[in-house]
């Protein structure tokens, strides 16, 4: 079992990368190489904007290139809790960014021509729970009136249609909902930004940004410093860097991942035999999806726990035996890539985009970002050549997460909260 990411391990290498010295001074300096930066390096550069994107380790070596390979449509959290807490009209605005935002995938795959097997496959959210199945009819019938009339809300006998698994009461299908290989897409993305004019420099952290007035920062690095005009952070979660206030705001989730060796194309269809992306409905639940190559991709919050190569493992152990009693069929799968990544939480479960003292941001997604990522990307990019002045994500107020200052010591306390409320629902 190798413990990297699949779509890390079988992608090309990225060969855009700017070679020498960082230079002076830039139009904008985009701090991260992940679907964020990387989609805003290409839509400014498009501009005809001088664009330097800085980023800590390779390009795509965090969450965007270590997750679970959905790049669906709807929100993160049950629409209807959406609509309860946002109003039916924010909460659709919402649903509709995400639908936007697929499309957006969708036409750079084709613009750019990037072979990364993008399909339209659709979502299936899978009942754990008869209890559960309430909440998905509540949401797939205010969805099917208020923003997407091809949900369908699917009986227990359809659901086993659906998938070779005893485990589920029901499920709600959303149809739009896509997959990709996250690696191809992503370096193609990043070739297609340094075609474009971006320069891409990898292993360049920076350590520290000083606002000098208005946009106007100076950024630093161990390799030099540069004059930005304006600066973007796409940085993820990360806590590299001197970004506190960011930092605050996001907290880090370890999620996992496992990737079997390829199985019989028969197999796989007796499985799955729509070939869609699968969620179920749990708290602590799984996401799942097949490969082009015929692997099961079967990925999930397995232990509260922040990745790290031992945590990975286990976790991997945790997934697999998930794997087996969902789907008895399979009872010897063979794991060939095990790993973990950090999920983006913010408290309300939705993205965060905007400006704070000068600096442009778009962070957050929750574990739903794959699209969002790369469409904030360009609405970010024209935001700063303000070109446009919509940002779906604008708020009047981004409060930090109380009690938290870096150090994510209640997750072993909210694993426990959510493993006894699975248990309980
Ligand atoms: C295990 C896992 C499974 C997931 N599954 C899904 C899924 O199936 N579908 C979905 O929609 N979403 C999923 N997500 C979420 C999705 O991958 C992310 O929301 C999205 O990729 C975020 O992109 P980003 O560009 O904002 O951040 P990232 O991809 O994390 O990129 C940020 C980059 O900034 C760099 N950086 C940080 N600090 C600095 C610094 N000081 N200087 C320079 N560079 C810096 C980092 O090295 C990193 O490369 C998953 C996430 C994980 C971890």
């Amino acid at each position: 079992m190798k413990l990297e990411s699949f779509w890390q391990a079988t992608a090309p290498a990225f060969d855009g990368a700017s070679a020498g010295d960082l230079p002076a001074s830039a139009d904008v300096v985009v701090i991260g190489g992940g679907f964020t930066g990387i989609s805003a390096a290409l839509n400014l550069a498009r501009s005809g904007i001088n664009v330097v994107l800085l980023e800590a380790g390779e390009v795509m070596s965090q969450a965007s290139g270590r997750n679970g390979g959905h790049c669906n449509t709807g929100v993160a959290q049950n629409f209807s809790a959406l609509v309860a807490s946002q109003g039916v009209e924010q909460a659709s605005r919402y649903y509709r960014a995400f639908a936007d935002a697929v499309d957006y995938v969708q036409q750079l795959v084709a613009s750019e021509q990037i072979d990364c097997d993008f399909r339209r496959c659709g979502k299936l959210k899978l009942a754990s729970k008869a209890s559960h199945l309430p909440a998905l009819k509540a949401a797939c019938e205010m969805m099917r009136r208020h923003v997407d009339p091809d949900v369908e809300l699917l009986s227990a006998d359809e659901v086993r249609r659906e998938i070779d698994s005893p485990a589920f009461h029901g499920g709600l299908l959303q149809q739009h909902g896509g997959q990709m290989h996250m690696g191809k897409f992503g370096i193609g993305l990043a070739s297609a930004a340094a075609r474009s004019g971006a320069k891409i420099y990898p292993q360049t952290a920076v350590t520290g940004l000083t606002r000098l007035e208005g946009y106007r920062h100076r950024v630093s690095t161990a390799r030099g410093e540069i004059i930005a005009e304006k600066v973007l952070m796409a940085t993820g979660c990360s806590n590299l860097g001197p970004f506190g206030w960011f930092q605050r705001r996001i907290i880090p989730v370890g999620s996992f991942v496992v990737v079997t060796a390829p199985l019989d194309a028969g197999l796989l269809q007796q499985l799955l035999p729509e070939n869609r992306t699968y969620v179920t409905s749990l708290n602590l639940g799984n996401y799942i999806r097949t490969t082009a190559d015929n692997r099961l991709v079967f990925g999930g919050r397995a232990r509260f726990a922040i990745s790290s190569p031992t945590s990975d493992a286990r976790s991997g152990d945790v997934l697999k035996a998930g794997m087996k009693k969902m789907f008895p069929a399979l009872s010897a799968p063979v794991i060939d890539y095990c790993w973990g990544g950090l999920v983006d939480m913010t408290a309300d479960r939705l993205p965060h985009a905007g400006e704070h003292e000068g600096v442009f941001y778009s962070l957050g997604y929750s574990g739903h970002g794959t699209q969002m990522s790369v469409w904030m990307g360009s609405v970010m990019a024209d935001l700063i050549a303000e070109k446009s002045t919509e940002n779906p994500w604008q708020r009047t107020s981004w409060p930090a997460v109380p009690g938290y200052f870096g150090k994510p010591w209640f997750l072993p306390v909210a694993g426990l909260y959510y493993k006894a409320m699975d248990r309980l629902s």
